[in-house]
């Protein structure tokens, strides 16, 4: 195992989508289950079908090294039905040894790691615990592809597999430069962005609006979403933090629709959006542990796109909650089982629906695969763009670098190394490495 962990932290691999932690972190002793998550499950994202349909060998290299190096005796690649169709799979079908596919229902977010671990195997992880607690390692499939990489060709992480989709000519899913500016994609991709218009960085739920003039693409982009700001999608993130406390101070009638519809509160986790807006009210509620449970909120925004009619955002009080929490170290973390409600079943919210409700159904056409590009003339890379802490510049200014070379080696602690995704002169920054092509 320690051996595959050094690979994996050798490579710079951080999970592909999210929050972006050190996938050598979560290699780990006791597990008999591995969860690959293929389920994609925001609207509008085709990168890991795409890669799916593409590059399975690699993917399934990865995977095995995994299952090899811990001994584990099972392995689910798990995808919703409507992946399993495109790519002609059904439950149950072999993929390797040990590897076997699990189909997953069309709704939403059932790409959250508990949901999906519950969906494919029955257990429930205790609100605040790591998976590996029941035996379940999870990652996603863009992570197997890149250790398949690792362990075949030891290839560092590079280049990333993104969607540029949404209010856009054509869907495409391309593999570019980790690094490269969103404005030269675009430019290269014909994508234009007017005054209507944002440009999202990840799903239309979960992801963050930015400014596409100054971002780069990072190791956790997995789509790049052009939506019109009259989109529900997009009013709920621009939404300010402080409007949103004070509607929800003076417009919620408690009727508990959010913490009816919460998945995480199906799945039987103390976390009841309806109280977190009551305690924005400053009402005596507040009980500590209650506030704590904002650490379980998944961020899918469920309740306050889909179940409140009054224009209220929980989740952006929760997210506030979250913050304070996470400045003071403060997290829930149960030490007894859960159980998870009759009526789950009954209130999981339809893929289509949600898109619907989003505002952005029209846009969802299947991307096709849009190439490989590799002819940038510049990458910025961040030091620090995961969880953990930041890596340190292994290199000087004027400094020439192929591609692959380490420009940042992983620090004590949480880290991992960084490398160039690029051929050319580095210039190095507070925050950044930059480097620009030679010829
Ligand atoms: S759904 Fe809206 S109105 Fe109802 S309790 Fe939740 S925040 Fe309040
Ligand atoms: S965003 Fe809302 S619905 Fe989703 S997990 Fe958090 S509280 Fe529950």
């Amino acid at each position: 195992m320690h051996e595959l962990k050094q690979v994996m932290k050798d490579a710079g691999l951080v999970g592909d989508g999210g929050a972006g932690f050190p996938s050598y972190a979560k290699l780990a002793e006791g597990a008999d289950t591995l969860l690959i998550n293929g389920s994609e499950c925001e609207p509008l994202l085709y990168t890991d079908y795409i890669l799916m349909k593409r590059e399975m060998p690699m993917i399934l290299a990865g995977i095995q090294s995994v299952i090899w190096s811990l001994g584990i005796k099972r392995a689910l690649f798990c995808i919703k039905e409507h992946t399993a169709e495109r790519l002609s799979l059904s439950d149950g079908d072999t993929l390797g040894s040990h590897i076997n596919v699990k189909v997953m229902p069309n709704v939403y977010p059932i790409g959250d790691e508990v949901s999906l671990i519950y969906q494919a195997t029955g257990r429930i992880i205790r609100p605040g615990n790591l998976p590996i607690s029941k035996g379940i390692l999870v990652y996603n499939v863009e992570t197997m592809y890149n250790l398949g990489k690792a362990v075949k060709f030891f290839e560092p992480v590079t280049m990333k597999w993104l969607t540029v989709g949404g209010d856009v000519k054509e869907p495409l899913v391309v593999r570019v430069p980790i690094g490269i500016s969103v404005a030269d994609l675009f430019e290269r991709l014909g994508v234009e962005v007017d005054s209507e218009h944002v440009v999202i960085d990840g799903g239309p739920s979960m992801g963050k609006i930015i400014n596409h003039n100054i971002a780069e693409v990072g190791k956790t982009t997995k789509a790049l979403l052009v939506l019109p700001k009259s989109s529900q999608a997009v009013t709920m993130k621009q939404l300010n933090k402080t409007t949103a406390v004070t509607r929800a101070e003076t417009a919620c009638c408690q009727c508990t629709r959010c913490t009816d519809m919460c998945p995480r509160h199906l799945l039987g986790y103390p976390l009841e959006p309806h109280k977190m807006v009551r305690t924005a009210k400053g009402a005596a509620v507040a009980m500590p542990n209650m506030v704590l449970s904002a650490t379980l909120c998944c961020g899918c925004g469920i309740c306050e796109t889909l179940a409140c009619s009054q224009g209220i955002s929980p989740k952006a009080v929760i997210n506030n909650y979250k913050e304070l929490l996470a400045k003071n170290k403060l997290r829930y973390v149960a030490d007894s089982d859960v159980t998870v409600s009759a009526e789950r079943e009954y209130r999981m919210v339809p893929s289509e629906k949600w898109a619907q409700d989003l505002g952005v159904k029209r846009f969802d056409r299947v991307a096709r695969w849009g190439g490989e590009l590799r002819d940038f003339d510049r990458v910025e890379l961040a030091l620090g763009k995961y969880i953990g802490t930041p890596s340190t510049p292994s290199v000087k200014d004027g400094m020439i670098v192929q591609v692959g070379d380490i420009v940042a080696s992983a620090s004590a602690g949480l880290s991992v190394p960084q490398h160039a995704s690029l051929h050319g002169r580095v210039t190095v920054t507070d925050k950044k490495i930059i480097i620009d092509r030679v010829v």
